[in-house]
């Protein structure tokens, strides 16, 4: 049975409670939830009182901070966490880095970071081992004051986690101003709508921490419905009661053992001309330029033959996403989209622009698919261009054209082209098709470019004689060969006709197809030069 204690017994029972172990240390796990290896861990403060049993954080922090103790019980916990890696180290054990909470307080104590730094010393604990949180809310005490706090911590060469990422009012400037390693999200501050406006807000956090190259760690996930959702936007890092509760050092040393093990991979450098923070700052150039004034925009990673994508613009969705939305273009794997060939094709334009520095274009084919419209192929031209790199990382910005109707207007043309130039240029002959059913006509490329016909002619032989192709006193005639064939009186036609307002004679012949019940199906026109006929 516990009971709260009241502020005065807290504050009485204080010393002991230093002295004894009854303030003592939990742990909860940090996991990769793509991988489920652990990462890390968090250090959380416990208070167990002989008599009135468990307290809760909640209850005591705030009374330790307003009586200016809370850097005793931080200086307590930070020991206990030594002493724990110690003993793992001692143990052959391999420890996973151990984050510990540095009260917003801690940061008003001018040697708060030489004392924490004293005891890892005293320790011998390599500082990889060692994490510290600061909240966000710390930055209301001063930006130069915890930048001085920041810079003092990686000069030791502790990892630095910003807490409670997202509860502030100046989340924002926060993030772009403070030189933080790794950002918590706490999943609480946001529940309850992660569709709605919670979700925007999520996914708009963790694609300006990929931004900066800057892991992000959801916390206080309870679900694996909230877990996927975070993996599925960016981010695998979680911690929460899904995974585990904080649990006392013996049965987080257990787990330890038995899961394997991962560090946080590493952040991007940005290059020095592109300024990622400015990307993502609402109001400056920079994001105004990728909203307003270019086309489709993406920018995207790229690794390994892998890609992912970062950030479109809403003219990307426009352009390219058919009926995508930004959410499944995010979340779709943008080289699955190719074929072997197209790949090869963009694989080498992003290969030419991390190596030459050099913004690239190229054309390819990709396949896209939506909810509503299924699947289809479009071509897109893009004009890439690297921003940034690290080891083996890319990052690229990519302005895109979607130039499908383009490209099939001319494939159209160019495949009628290569069909009947082949066939006609080498006979010197016109020709075309007419289908009995539709009455339409399809003239061959030398007809379309000497006669001036459209792909396909309706209604024919009308608008042929209309314009006067055949002319007016031949036109009867040829009304009643269209006629034979429409009825299938005939298989075969010829005659000399003279063409075209010039009246150049021509000799022209109908070969008809009929199907297999005698029905007839197309008729094949051809017409030649007489003189030719002549000569030959
Ligand atoms: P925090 O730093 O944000 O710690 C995370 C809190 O979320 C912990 O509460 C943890 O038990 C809780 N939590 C973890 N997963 C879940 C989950 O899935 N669902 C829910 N509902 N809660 C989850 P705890 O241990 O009660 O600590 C509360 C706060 O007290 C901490 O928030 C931190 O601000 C402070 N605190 C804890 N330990 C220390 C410490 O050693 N020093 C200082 N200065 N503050 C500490
Ligand atoms: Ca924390
Ligand atoms: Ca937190």
């Amino acid at each position: 049975m516990s009971k709260a204690m009241t502020e005065q017994e807290l504050l009485a029972c204080f010393e002991d409670a230093v002295s004894f172990g009854h303030i003592f240390v939990t742990y909860q796990p940090k996991i990769n939830h793509s991988t489920g290896r652990m990462i890390g861990a968090e250090a959380l403060m416990r208070w167990k009182h002989p008599v009135y049993g468990m307290q809760y954080p909640s209850d005591f922090i705030p009374v330790l901070e307003k009586n200016d103790l809370i850097y005793r019980a931080d200086l307590a916990v930070f020991e206990s966490v030594c002493a724990f890696l110690r003993r793992c180290i001692d143990e052959g054990a391999v420890p996973v880095p151990i984050s510990v909470n540095m009260s917003r307080y801690d940061i008003y104590r001018k040697n708060y970071v030489d004392e924490i730094e004293k005891l890892r010393v005293k320790y011998d604990i390599p500082v990889k081992y060692l994490h510290v949180e600061v909240t966000e809310t710390s930055a209301i005490g001063g930006m130069e004051l915890v930048s001085g706090v920041l810079r003092k911590l990686h000069d030791y060469g502790y990892i630095v986690e910003m807490d409670d990422f997202g509860s502030g009012y100046s989340s924002l400037n926060v993030l772009k101003d403070l030189e933080v390693d790794v950002i918590k999200l706490d999943m609480r501050f946001l529940s309850g709508n992660i569709g709605g406006r919670g979700g925007t807000i999520i996914s708009a956090i963790v694609q300006m921490a990929k931004w900066l190259g800057t892991p992000v760690i959801a916390e206080g996930v309870e679900t694996l419905d909230q877990a996927d959702y975070m993996k599925s936007i960016g981010c695998k890092y979680v911690q929460g009661y899904l995974y585990s509760k904080p649990v006392p050092a013996d049965e987080f040393l257990e787990k330890m053992n038995l899961l394997e093990h991962e560090p946080l991979t590493p952040a991007m450098d940005l290059v020095a001309k592109m300024d990622a923070g400015r990307f993502w700052d609402p109001s400056s150039m920079e994001t105004l330029i990728f909203n307003n004034f270019v086309g489709g925009a993406a920018i995207f990673s790229y690794q390994d033959g892998k890609a992912e994508i970062l950030r479109v613009n809403k003219k990307y969705v426009r352009e390219i996403g058919m009926n995508m939305i930004e959410q499944e273009i995010l979340e779709s794997d943008p080289l699955q989209a190719f074929d072997e060939e197209n790949k090869r094709i963009i694989v080498a334009a992003l290969e030419r622009a991390a190596e030459t520095k050099e913004e690239q274009t190229c054309e390819t084919w990709r396949k896209v698919c939506s909810k509503t419209c299924g699947e289809d192929m479009i071509c897109v031209r893009s004009f890439i261009r690297l921003i940034g790199k690290t080891d083996n990382q890319y990052l690229f910005y990519a302005m895109v054209q979607n130039i499908t109707a383009e490209k099939n207007r001319f494939n159209e043309v160019y495949e009628s082209e290569r069909r009947f130039r082949a066939a006609s240029e080498q006979a010197n002959v016109y020709a075309w098709e007419y289908d009995i059913a539709t009455k339409q006509m399809r003239p061959c490329f030398r007809c379309m470019r000497d006669l001036h016909l459209p792909a396909i002619v309706y209604n024919y032989p009308e608008p042929a004689i209309e314009v006067g192709i055949f002319p007016p006193d031949y036109a009867d005639m040829y009304r009643g060969w269209m006629k034979q064939l429409d009825e299938g009186t005939v298989d075969h036609l010829e005659g000399i006709i003279p063409l075209t307002v010039g009246r150049v004679p021509f000799h022209v012949r109908y070969t008809l197809e009929f199907d297999e019940s005698g029905k007839p199906l197309k008729a094949y026109g051809s017409a030649t030069l007489v003189v030719d006929d002549v000569k030959e």
